[in-house]
Protein backbone atom coordinates (compact mmCIF):
# COMPACT_ATOMS: atom_id res chain seq x y z
CA UNK A 1 0.00 0.00 0.00
CA UNK A 2 1.06 3.29 -0.22
CA UNK A 3 1.08 5.47 2.94
CA UNK A 4 1.73 9.48 3.69
CA UNK A 5 3.39 9.81 6.24
CA UNK A 6 2.93 13.30 7.58
CA UNK A 7 5.75 13.66 10.54
CA UNK A 8 7.35 11.13 8.75
CA UNK A 9 11.14 13.20 9.69
CA UNK A 10 9.87 12.67 13.14
CA UNK A 11 10.66 10.36 16.34
CA UNK A 12 7.53 7.91 15.66
CA UNK A 13 6.89 8.86 12.63
CA UNK A 14 10.19 8.04 11.08
CA UNK A 15 10.12 4.33 12.63
CA UNK A 16 6.56 4.02 11.09
CA UNK A 17 7.80 4.87 8.02
CA UNK A 18 10.89 2.41 8.33
CA UNK A 19 8.66 -0.81 9.50
CA UNK A 20 6.28 0.18 6.95
CA UNK A 21 9.00 0.04 3.60
CA UNK A 22 10.27 -3.06 6.01
CA UNK A 23 6.96 -4.71 5.52
CA UNK A 24 6.84 -3.96 1.70
CA UNK A 25 4.78 -0.75 1.83
CA UNK A 26 5.73 2.46 -0.03
CA UNK A 27 6.05 5.74 1.53
CA UNK A 28 5.46 9.58 1.09
CA UNK A 29 6.96 11.78 3.88
CA UNK A 30 5.43 15.49 4.17
CA UNK A 31 6.83 17.23 6.99
CA UNK A 32 8.15 20.94 6.97
CA UNK A 33 11.01 19.83 9.27
CA UNK A 34 10.43 22.13 12.20
CA UNK A 35 10.67 19.62 14.28
CA UNK A 36 11.91 16.51 12.24
CA UNK A 37 14.95 15.81 10.89
CA UNK A 38 15.68 15.15 7.09
CA UNK A 39 18.42 12.47 7.99
CA UNK A 40 15.64 10.46 9.98
CA UNK A 41 13.29 9.78 6.58
CA UNK A 42 14.53 6.18 4.95
CA UNK A 43 16.27 7.17 1.71
CA UNK A 44 13.07 4.70 0.66
CA UNK A 45 10.39 7.09 1.22
CA UNK A 46 8.98 10.21 -1.21
CA UNK A 47 9.67 13.10 0.77
CA UNK A 48 8.13 16.12 0.46
CA UNK A 49 9.17 19.44 2.40
CA UNK A 50 5.62 20.97 3.01
CA UNK A 51 3.49 22.43 5.41
CA UNK A 52 0.18 21.44 6.64
CA UNK A 53 -1.31 24.49 7.18
CA UNK A 54 -0.61 24.48 3.18
CA UNK A 55 -3.76 23.32 2.14
CA UNK A 56 -2.94 23.57 -1.99
CA UNK A 57 0.74 22.21 -0.72
CA UNK A 58 -1.61 19.43 0.76
CA UNK A 59 -3.52 18.80 -2.41
CA UNK A 60 -0.79 18.80 -4.42
CA UNK A 61 0.79 15.77 -2.80
CA UNK A 62 -2.20 13.75 -2.56
CA UNK A 63 -2.51 14.50 -6.68
CA UNK A 64 1.37 13.81 -7.03
CA UNK A 65 1.54 10.51 -5.14
CA UNK A 66 -2.04 9.05 -4.49
CA UNK A 67 -1.93 7.55 -1.54
CA UNK A 68 -4.30 5.20 -0.38
CA UNK A 69 -3.56 5.93 3.48
CA UNK A 70 -2.94 8.56 5.66
CA UNK A 71 -0.82 8.52 9.06
CA UNK A 72 -0.93 11.80 10.53
CA UNK A 73 1.90 12.49 12.85
CA UNK A 74 3.02 15.91 12.43
CA UNK A 75 2.04 17.75 15.19
CA UNK A 76 3.09 19.79 18.27
CA UNK A 77 3.30 17.34 21.20
CA UNK A 78 3.71 18.65 24.23
CA UNK A 79 2.14 18.94 27.10
CA UNK A 80 4.14 21.67 28.93
CA UNK A 81 4.31 23.89 26.26
CA UNK A 82 0.49 23.60 25.62
CA UNK A 83 -0.10 25.25 29.02
CA UNK A 84 1.91 28.24 27.98
CA UNK A 85 0.87 28.07 24.45
CA UNK A 86 -2.71 27.03 24.19
CA UNK A 87 -2.90 28.44 20.42
CA UNK A 88 -0.21 26.32 19.22
CA UNK A 89 -2.68 23.09 19.89
CA UNK A 90 -5.91 24.65 20.12
CA UNK A 91 -5.09 26.64 16.65
CA UNK A 92 -2.60 24.97 14.75
CA UNK A 93 -2.66 21.50 15.69
CA UNK A 94 -6.43 21.37 15.09
CA UNK A 95 -6.33 23.56 11.62
CA UNK A 96 -3.59 21.19 10.26
CA UNK A 97 -5.49 18.15 10.76
CA UNK A 98 -9.03 19.63 9.77
CA UNK A 99 -6.77 20.61 6.31
CA UNK A 100 -5.25 17.47 6.19
CA UNK A 101 -8.59 15.72 6.96
CA UNK A 102 -10.88 17.70 4.09
CA UNK A 103 -7.89 17.21 1.71
CA UNK A 104 -8.11 13.66 1.87
CA UNK A 105 -11.85 13.65 1.93
CA UNK A 106 -11.85 15.50 -1.48
CA UNK A 107 -8.86 12.88 -2.91
CA UNK A 108 -11.02 10.32 -1.93
CA UNK A 109 -8.68 8.89 0.78
CA UNK A 110 -10.60 7.12 3.22
CA UNK A 111 -8.05 5.50 5.43
CA UNK A 112 -6.46 7.34 8.62
CA UNK A 113 -4.58 6.48 11.49
CA UNK A 114 -4.36 9.41 14.31
CA UNK A 115 -1.57 9.54 16.38
CA UNK A 116 -3.46 10.38 19.32
CA UNK A 117 -2.19 10.50 23.24
CA UNK A 118 -3.22 9.71 26.90
CA UNK A 119 -3.32 13.00 27.96
CA UNK A 120 -6.77 12.49 26.91
CA UNK A 121 -7.18 11.32 30.31
CA UNK A 122 -6.75 13.76 33.00
CA UNK A 123 -8.83 12.10 35.63
CA UNK A 124 -9.42 8.69 35.15
CA UNK A 125 -11.22 6.56 37.48
CA UNK A 126 -10.25 3.19 36.78
CA UNK A 127 -6.37 2.68 35.73
CA UNK A 128 -5.31 0.47 33.72
CA UNK A 129 -7.15 3.14 31.46
CA UNK A 130 -9.32 1.82 28.74
CA UNK A 131 -11.01 2.80 25.64
CA UNK A 132 -13.79 3.45 27.50
CA UNK A 133 -13.15 5.81 29.82
CA UNK A 134 -14.16 9.61 30.38
CA UNK A 135 -12.70 11.57 28.45
CA UNK A 136 -10.57 14.65 30.07
CA UNK A 137 -8.05 16.18 28.93
CA UNK A 138 -5.10 17.17 30.61
CA UNK A 139 -3.84 20.19 28.60
CA UNK A 140 -4.89 21.90 25.27
CA UNK A 141 -2.61 19.33 23.67
CA UNK A 142 -4.97 16.68 24.93
CA UNK A 143 -7.78 18.73 23.50
CA UNK A 144 -6.38 19.06 20.46
CA UNK A 145 -6.09 15.30 20.18
CA UNK A 146 -9.12 15.16 21.42
CA UNK A 147 -11.03 17.34 18.80
CA UNK A 148 -9.31 15.70 15.94
CA UNK A 149 -10.66 12.48 17.30
CA UNK A 150 -13.88 13.99 16.92
CA UNK A 151 -13.76 15.05 13.50
CA UNK A 152 -12.73 11.39 12.68
CA UNK A 153 -15.84 9.83 13.94
CA UNK A 154 -18.28 12.20 12.26
CA UNK A 155 -16.23 11.60 8.63
CA UNK A 156 -16.77 7.96 9.66
CA UNK A 157 -20.61 8.64 9.66
CA UNK A 158 -20.64 11.12 6.54
CA UNK A 159 -17.80 9.89 4.48
CA UNK A 160 -17.47 6.14 4.98
CA UNK A 161 -13.54 7.11 5.91
CA UNK A 162 -11.98 4.71 8.16
CA UNK A 163 -9.85 5.63 11.33
CA UNK A 164 -7.85 4.00 13.85
CA UNK A 165 -6.87 6.91 16.60
CA UNK A 166 -4.16 5.50 18.32
CA UNK A 167 -3.69 6.58 22.20
CA UNK A 168 0.21 6.53 22.82
CA UNK A 169 1.46 6.41 26.40
CA UNK A 170 4.89 7.04 26.42
CA UNK A 171 6.52 6.26 23.35
CA UNK A 172 10.31 5.28 23.88
CA UNK A 173 13.02 3.61 22.39
CA UNK A 174 14.95 3.33 19.33
CA UNK A 175 15.56 1.11 16.40
CA UNK A 176 18.74 0.20 14.82
CA UNK A 177 18.99 3.44 13.05
CA UNK A 178 16.25 5.97 14.53
CA UNK A 179 15.73 7.43 17.71
CA UNK A 180 14.42 10.23 19.52
CA UNK A 181 16.00 13.81 19.14
CA UNK A 182 13.93 16.92 20.28
CA UNK A 183 15.61 20.36 20.32
CA UNK A 184 14.70 21.45 22.98
CA UNK A 185 14.51 17.76 24.31
CA UNK A 186 11.63 17.47 27.17
CA UNK A 187 10.94 14.21 27.48
CA UNK A 188 12.24 12.36 30.84
CA UNK A 189 14.29 9.03 29.42
CA UNK A 190 16.35 11.08 26.81
CA UNK A 191 16.76 13.71 29.52
CA UNK A 192 18.29 11.17 31.77
CA UNK A 193 20.28 9.75 29.16
CA UNK A 194 21.54 13.16 28.04
CA UNK A 195 23.23 13.25 31.40
CA UNK A 196 24.54 9.91 31.47
CA UNK A 197 26.40 10.59 28.29
CA UNK A 198 28.07 13.75 29.98
CA UNK A 199 25.47 16.14 28.06
CA UNK A 200 23.87 17.50 30.86
CA UNK A 201 24.23 18.06 34.57
CA UNK A 202 21.19 16.63 36.30
CA UNK A 203 17.69 15.51 35.97
CA UNK A 204 14.99 17.80 37.50
CA UNK A 205 11.91 15.83 38.66
CA UNK A 206 9.00 17.37 38.35
CA UNK A 207 7.12 17.08 41.63
CA UNK A 208 7.20 14.58 44.44
CA UNK A 209 3.98 15.73 45.47
CA UNK A 210 1.52 12.74 43.01
CA UNK A 211 -1.26 10.75 45.06
CA UNK A 212 1.38 8.07 43.84
CA UNK A 213 4.09 5.36 45.48
CA UNK A 214 7.19 7.95 45.53
CA UNK A 215 5.31 11.03 44.99
CA UNK A 216 6.43 11.43 41.82
CA UNK A 217 4.47 10.67 38.70
CA UNK A 218 3.57 7.61 36.76
CA UNK A 219 3.77 6.76 33.04
CA UNK A 220 3.32 3.85 30.81
CA UNK A 221 6.52 3.73 28.76
CA UNK A 222 6.29 1.74 25.22
CA UNK A 223 8.66 0.99 22.78
CA UNK A 224 8.34 2.90 19.42
CA UNK A 225 8.91 -0.34 17.67
CA UNK A 226 5.93 -1.91 19.30
CA UNK A 227 4.15 1.32 18.30
CA UNK A 228 5.01 0.56 14.82
CA UNK A 229 3.52 -2.39 15.01
CA UNK A 230 0.37 -1.49 15.81
CA UNK A 231 0.05 0.85 13.42
CA UNK A 232 1.16 -1.26 10.93
CA UNK A 233 -1.88 -3.84 11.99
CA UNK A 234 -4.39 -1.23 12.51
CA UNK A 235 -3.67 -0.28 8.77
CA UNK A 236 -4.22 -3.35 7.81
CA UNK A 237 -7.59 -4.05 9.63
CA UNK A 238 -8.76 -0.58 8.61
CA UNK A 239 -11.16 -1.91 5.94
CA UNK A 240 -12.58 -3.99 8.27
CA UNK A 241 -13.93 -0.89 10.40
CA UNK A 242 -12.99 2.01 12.13
CA UNK A 243 -11.35 1.81 15.93
CA UNK A 244 -9.78 3.37 18.36
CA UNK A 245 -7.18 1.86 20.74
CA UNK A 246 -5.10 2.58 23.84
CA UNK A 247 -1.62 1.69 23.35
CA UNK A 248 0.79 0.75 26.51
CA UNK A 249 2.35 -1.94 28.41
CA UNK A 250 0.10 -1.74 31.20
CA UNK A 251 3.20 -1.15 33.80
CA UNK A 252 3.70 2.21 35.21
CA UNK A 253 7.09 3.60 36.29
CA UNK A 254 7.45 6.48 38.80
CA UNK A 255 9.91 9.24 37.51
CA UNK A 256 12.29 8.21 40.13
CA UNK A 257 11.96 4.68 38.96
CA UNK A 258 13.08 5.26 35.33
CA UNK A 259 16.24 7.27 36.55
CA UNK A 260 16.90 4.35 38.50
CA UNK A 261 16.71 2.19 35.37
CA UNK A 262 18.66 4.38 33.88
CA UNK A 263 21.65 4.51 36.32
CA UNK A 264 21.63 0.38 35.93
CA UNK A 265 21.73 0.71 32.30
CA UNK A 266 23.95 3.40 31.51
CA UNK A 267 26.45 2.56 34.74
CA UNK A 268 26.23 6.42 35.59
CA UNK A 269 24.91 7.72 38.87
CA UNK A 270 22.28 10.78 37.08
CA UNK A 271 22.09 12.87 39.92
CA UNK A 272 18.47 14.08 40.37
CA UNK A 273 16.68 17.00 41.94
CA UNK A 274 13.21 17.48 42.79
CA UNK A 275 11.68 20.19 41.15
CA UNK A 276 7.90 22.19 40.96
CA UNK A 277 5.57 20.26 38.97
CA UNK A 278 5.12 20.67 35.80
CA UNK A 279 1.40 21.99 34.79
CA UNK A 280 -0.78 19.80 32.58
CA UNK A 281 0.53 16.38 34.16
CA UNK A 282 -1.96 13.98 35.04
CA UNK A 283 -0.81 11.61 38.20
CA UNK A 284 -0.71 8.64 36.93
CA UNK A 285 -1.28 6.92 33.16
CA UNK A 286 -1.16 3.61 32.60
CA UNK A 287 -3.10 1.63 29.89
CA UNK A 288 -5.08 -1.16 29.40
CA UNK A 289 -4.45 -1.78 25.79
CA UNK A 290 -6.66 -5.72 26.49
CA UNK A 291 -8.55 -4.13 23.12
CA UNK A 292 -5.71 -3.75 20.31
CA UNK A 293 -4.64 -7.41 21.88
CA UNK A 294 -7.63 -8.64 21.66
CA UNK A 295 -8.98 -7.43 18.40
CA UNK A 296 -5.56 -7.26 16.27
CA UNK A 297 -3.48 -9.18 18.25
CA UNK A 298 -0.63 -7.16 19.36
CA UNK A 299 2.24 -8.41 21.27
CA UNK A 300 3.98 -5.64 22.23
CA UNK A 301 7.84 -7.47 21.85
CA UNK A 302 9.85 -4.74 23.95
CA UNK A 303 7.29 -4.49 27.00
CA UNK A 304 10.27 -4.63 29.67
CA UNK A 305 11.35 -0.87 30.84
CA UNK A 306 15.12 -1.81 31.06
CA UNK A 307 15.34 -3.16 27.54
CA UNK A 308 13.35 0.22 26.17
CA UNK A 309 16.08 2.19 28.14
CA UNK A 310 18.81 0.06 26.95
CA UNK A 311 17.12 0.53 23.25
CA UNK A 312 17.57 4.41 24.11
CA UNK A 313 20.89 4.56 25.31
CA UNK A 314 22.26 2.00 22.48
CA UNK A 315 20.89 5.23 19.93
CA UNK A 316 21.56 7.83 22.34
CA UNK A 317 25.49 6.86 22.65
CA UNK A 318 25.85 5.47 18.90
CA UNK A 319 24.03 9.18 17.85
CA UNK A 320 25.60 11.72 20.54
CA UNK A 321 24.26 15.00 18.62
CA UNK A 322 21.10 12.71 17.57
CA UNK A 323 20.84 13.58 13.76
CA UNK A 324 23.32 16.11 13.33
CA UNK A 325 25.78 16.12 10.74
CA UNK A 326 23.86 13.38 9.22
N1 LIG B 1 9.67 14.85 33.59
C1 LIG B 1 10.51 15.29 34.60
N2 LIG B 1 11.64 15.97 34.26
C2 LIG B 1 11.96 16.27 32.96
C3 LIG B 1 11.08 15.82 31.93
C4 LIG B 1 9.95 15.11 32.29
O1 LIG B 1 10.26 15.05 35.77
O2 LIG B 1 12.98 16.93 32.72
C5 LIG B 1 8.46 14.10 33.95
C6 LIG B 1 7.15 14.72 33.49
O3 LIG B 1 6.73 15.72 34.39
C7 LIG B 1 6.24 13.50 33.46
C8 LIG B 1 7.19 12.36 33.04
O4 LIG B 1 8.51 12.85 33.33
O5 LIG B 1 5.78 13.23 34.76
C9 LIG B 1 7.12 12.04 31.56
O6 LIG B 1 7.22 13.27 30.85
P1 LIG B 1 7.59 13.31 29.32
O7 LIG B 1 7.73 14.76 28.95
O8 LIG B 1 8.75 12.41 29.04
O9 LIG B 1 6.33 12.68 28.59
P2 LIG B 1 4.75 13.01 28.72
O10 LIG B 1 4.23 12.17 29.85
O11 LIG B 1 4.60 14.48 28.93
O12 LIG B 1 4.23 12.57 27.40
Amino acid sequence: MKILITGGAGYIGSVVAEQLIAAGDSVVVLDNLSQGHRAAVHPAAVFVHGDLTDRPAIDATFEQHRPEAVMHFASHTLVGESMQEPFLYLGENVVCGLNLLQSAVEHQVRRFILSSSANLFDAPERIPIAEMETIVPGSPYGESKHILERMLFWLDRIHDFRYAALRYFNAAGASEERGEDHDPETHLIPIVLRVALGQRDKVVIFGDDYPTRDGTCVRDYVHVLDLAQAHILALRALDKGSRVYNLGNGQGFTNREVVEVAREVTGHSIPAEIGPRRAGDPATLIASSERIRKELGWRPRYADLHTIIESAWRWHRTHPHGYEGL
